[in-house]
């Protein structure tokens, strides 16, 4: 059964997720406080297929709870709740490790969608009759985009949706530069203009799984003032 966590102190909105969730055959745990959503997430539990995150949480913020849970090395997707038109806080939530978010307040069937598209997007997300692309070897490792997967010499890594967006949008346009705007905009659904380092900390972490010395890469270039370049 998937299972859902909802980490939400407002108790009417948090029941009423949960009445939903449920009603669409998911099965629900719910956490009111951020102490204890960085106990559950970061320790033994990690069977959860989906978290739903409010960021203003009593205890550590919801940002706390995303930094520590990917430190964790869990990957868990993960949809945050942001306020209304708060693009710093969209931006911040991204950086940290979120794969979506939405703003409060939302209509349901949104949430419902979003909640959908994340727990697709853990496998290959192309319309139905599309097949899903060849595995694509990049240096020594193999790129799987039916499972999200990214085999390793070291392993496999299980890979979130956006650092999966983001190396399919440079395998796509292999050898070429691709502009950090255009990267914003596809991969993230932010403007192009948007100022932060989300695609810069992304790859970095890509590069600690693709690159054998990560301080020179070979596969993942950035080209300074345009954005980055992928060979394989
Ligand atoms: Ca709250």
């Amino acid at each position: 059964m998937t299972r859902i966590l909802v980490v939400e102190d407002e108790e009417h909105l948090a029941d009423g997720l949960r009445f939903n969730l449920e009603a669409e055959g998911f099965d629900v745990d719910t956490i009111a406080d951020g102490d204890a959503a960085v106990e559950a997430l970061t320790g033994g539990g990690r069977d959860l297929d989906l978290v739903i995150l409010d960021l203003m949480l009593p205890g550590v913020s919801g940002f706390e709870v995303l930094r520590r849970t990917r430190a964790s090395g869990n990957y868990v997707p993960v949809l945050i709740l942001t306020a209304k038109d708060d693009t710093e806080d969209r931006v911040r939530g991204l950086e940290e490790g979120a794969d979506d978010y939405l703003a409060k307040p939302f209509r349901l069937e949104e949430l419902l969608a979003r909640a959908r598209g994340l727990l697709r997007r853990r496998r290959w997300d192309g319309v139905a009759d599309e097949a899903p692309p060849e595995p694509v070897a990049i240096g020594a490792s193999t790129l799987h985009f039916d499972r999200f997967e990214l085999e390793t010499p070291d392993g496999v890594v299980n890979l979130t949706t956006r650092e999966m967006g983001l190396l399919r949008a440079l395998v796509e346009r292999e050898g070429e530069v691709v502009s950090r705007g255009e990267l914003l905009e596809r991969v993230w659904g932010l403007r192009p203009d948007t100022r932060t380092r989300v695609v810069d900390s992304f790859v970095v972490r890509l590069r600690r799984y693709l690159e054998t010395d990560p301080s020179r890469p070979r596969h993942l270039l950035s080209v300074r003032g345009h954005g980055y370049r992928l060979l394989r």
